[in-house]
């Protein structure tokens, strides 16, 4: 634990949080990580609930892509469960990973290197404290200062990214028994099972032997409240099994899809999409998926589904570049 000795809106500020040295109860903090271009911090808020008897560390981090803030809402509402006179164990809450992204409703950190280089701090992880880029200092004192030695499981909460929508969604790494042990206990639509991303906070936290998940939770730049309370009902879940709380898990009543391959339907020329499928459709192939109108209402195309699936993200935002999602779909196979 370092404590800068500053105070920030009241709260103190540390630059190394070490929660095994913290007393029993419920804490704020501003997580100091690096400077700005002016030298001024980035100040990220923490909250760790601990409780009066050892038990497991779980971390719940939102928002390190700074337009995926449904995270935020899913921390918040958990909170009011979190008593550290009943919990076993800690809680470590990260409502909002990014700020400099966040004031940016981008989903980067914004690097000033050669102007302006828009830095995803999700394939950055661990970070170099060296690095000619700013953004990987700032991915480096996460990992160093803020994750270790402070989470024995991690749950790292996004969404789909701006102008596209998933449902509840997790990428998991199926090699780890823990890992599929996380994603049973979360009410989600669809599940991938998956070997990871170089740099990703899940994947590299795998490979470090702590568990982790990373769960898409819907569409960026919202609260939705069924998500929320689907997200709450996970992390309580989680909770419960790691006998952290007391309670029954809860799935709600939803059985996941658990696919092994995310199938793309991109656009090939930019355009005005129009989706015709819903999230969580079955579809077949040669399906119609969407069309692609010009801006004289022509159609330019349309899109079909190139083998079977089930829906998993889907274009919200129209205007389509090429390249860019129109459908996705996980499948099986
Ligand atoms: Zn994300």
């Amino acid at each position: 634990m370092k404590m800068t000795g500053d105070i920030l809106s009241g709260v103190p500020v540390v630059d190394k949080l070490s929660v095994d040295e913290l007393t029993p109860g419920t804490h704020r903090f501003f997580f100091r990580a690096t400077t700005n271009s002016l030298g001024n911090a980035h100040h990220l808020p923490v909250i760790v609930v601990k409780g009066r008897t050892e038990g497991t560390k779980l971390f719940l981090q939102s928002t390190l892509h700074g337009d995926e803030v449904q995270g935020i809402d899913v921390i918040h509402q958990v909170l009011p469960h979190l008593d550290p006179a009943k919990l076993k164990g800690t809680v470590v809450l990260v409502p909002g990973a990014n700020p400099p992204g966040m004031q940016n409703v981008s989903r980067y950190y914004p690097a000033q290197t050669e102007t302006l280089t828009l830095t995803n701090l999700n394939r950055m992880m661990p970070g170099d404290a060296n690095s000619s880029n700013a953004g990987s200092r700032f991915a480096y004192a996460l990992w160093h200062n803020l994750y270790m030695d402070n989470a024995d499981i991690f749950l790292d909460l996004h969404t789909d990214s701006t102008g596209t929508a998933y449902p509840f969604f997790i990428y998991a790494d199926f090699r780890i028994a823990e890992v599929c042990r996380l994603a049973a206990l979360q009410p989600a639509d669809q599940i991938l099972e998956d070997d990871g991303i170089d740099g990703s906070v899940e994947t590299e936290l795998v490979r470090n032997g702590i568990p982790s998940l990373t769960l898409e939770l819907g569409c960026a730049n919202v609260f939705n409240p069924e998500i929320t309370r689907r997200g709450v009902q996970g992390v309580l879940n989680t909770m419960i099994d790691y006998g952290m709380i007391d309670g029954t898990v809860d799935l709600l009543g939803i059985e996941s899809f658990v696919g092994t391959e995310q199938v793309s339907v991109q656009a090939d020329q930019g355009g005005f999409a129009r989706v015709q499928v819903k999230l969580n459709e079955d579809v077949v192939k040669g399906q119609q998926l969407a069309t692609m109108t010009n801006s004289f209402g022509d159609v330019i195309a349309t899109y079909t589904a190139p083998c079977d699936g089930r829906v998993l993200s889907v274009c919200t935002a129209p205007l389509r570049e090429p390249g860019t999602l129109v459908v996705q779909l996980l499948r099986r196979v």
